[in-house]
């Protein structure tokens, strides 16, 4: 799997802490030679066949088709394309037009992610998205006449100022554009974003209630529309899951490239340098951006398998469970938050919505 990213953004959004800047001076064709040029190196040191490719970012979807085409046909000298099972390219409405739509199916993209988060005016404001709701919906459809064959909205639910009713208005106007799959994500306050900052000044405020009430109404109404909820903030339609990301969740190897992008190879974790101007000229000078690694150990292994793990209506295996864990499982199964097979614990819909408490609890 290979994970590329692009930092590029034209403004940034006050809840984000995904590395991004505007593009200001950068040259973006030199650029995407580094992204191309690493891509080539670490596939052959790794010795990793991709079977998907995620662009994520930033925007990608902000490149022009001239870097867009450069970027693919320089990847398509290390890559098989005809061998991957999924290209996924994240975009915004308002970056792309029906000639760039058309383009991303042309490179050889077959699912593309958009970042809509909500269909409500005054929301799509707190969140400082600079779209509306119209040219949301105008995106999906532009991307729907190319023969896209996967389409996704992500959402956000426990916005500032953002009502039950809004969103149940959000979701239902999302499953009436019928796209494949729909992420729901609760908002977090990540450190060093301006909603932190005002979580921590008292200007806004979280509810766990509130959180659960969205978190059940988008069970609810999505999986009535068909969608299989196969992971906490994860709805798909039969056959459109996330290849790309159900591999991640599953501890599968990845590599990722660009500025401030983490790999993981076997038990070595690298993260490259979260900088652009620097992991360009690194990658120039000596071929790799790496600036920090680690061997994670088997015990750091477990718990992260844990936390991703109970996310799937898989769950996790129980072989991943020390005894204090297994007696913490029961108890779960009893206070009907989760189901106990001879093999694996599974959280159930009451259990689904306190996914991050209860992963602490067993580890
Ligand atoms: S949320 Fe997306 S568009 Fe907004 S700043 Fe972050 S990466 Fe850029």
């Amino acid at each position: 799997m290979l994970y590329l990213h692009i930092p590029f953004c034209h403004r940034i959004c006050p809840y984000c802490s995904f590395y991004k800047h505007t593009p200001g001076q950068t040259s973006i064709g030199r650029f995407i030679d580094a992204l191309v040029t690493e891509s080539a190196a670490r596939i052959a040191s790794s010795g990793q066949v991709p079977r998907t490719i995620y662009l994520g970012g930033g925007t990608p979807s902000m490149l022009s088709p001239a870097h867009l085409t450069k970027l693919f046909q320089g990847l398509k000298e290390s890559i098989d394309f005809t061998q991957l099972d999924d290209v996924t390219m994240e975009a915004n409405p308002a970056t792309f037009d029906e000639k760039k739509a058309a383009l991303f199916t042309e490179l050889g993209v077959t699912r593309t992610s958009l970042g809509i988060q909500s269909f409500a005016p005054h929301v799509l404001k707190t969140l400082g998205r600079e779209h509306t709701p119209e040219e949301a919906s105008a995106s999906v459809d532009m991307l729907r006449r190319t023969g896209m064959r996967s389409i996704n909205i992500d959402l956000m639910f426990s916005i500032p100022g953002q009502s039950l009713e809004d969103w149940k208005q959000t979701l239902q106007t999302a499953v009436s554009l019928e796209p494949q799959h729909i992420s729901a994500y609760n908002l977090t306050y990540e450190e060093d974003t301006a909603f932190f900052e005002s979580l921590r000044k008292g200007e806004m405020s979280q509810n766990e209630d509130h959180d659960a009430d969205h978190f059940h109404l988008a069970d609810e109404l999505l999986t009535q529309a068909g969608f299989d909820h196969y992971e906490t903030s994860n709805y798909a339609q039969p056959d459109h899951h996330s290849t790309h990301n159900q591999g991640y969740w599953s501890g599968e190897d990845y590599l990722g490239l660009g500025p401030s992008a983490v790999s993981t190879v076997g038990m070595v974790r690298h993260k490259n340098i979260p900088d652009t101007a620097h992991y360009v000229s690194q990658i120039e000078s000596i071929g790799n951006a790496i600036h920090e690694s680690e061997t994670i150990d088997e015990e750091a292994w477990r718990l992260e398998r844990i936390a991703l793990g109970l996310r799937t209506k898989e769950g996790i295996p129980l072989t991943l469970l020390d005894s204090e864990g297994k007696r913490r499982a029961l108890t779960l199964a009893e206070e009907g938050l989760a189901e106990m097979t001879e093999t694996s614990l599974i959280l159930v819909q009451r259990g689904r919505a306190l996914v991050d408490p209860i992963a602490a609890e067993l580890v």
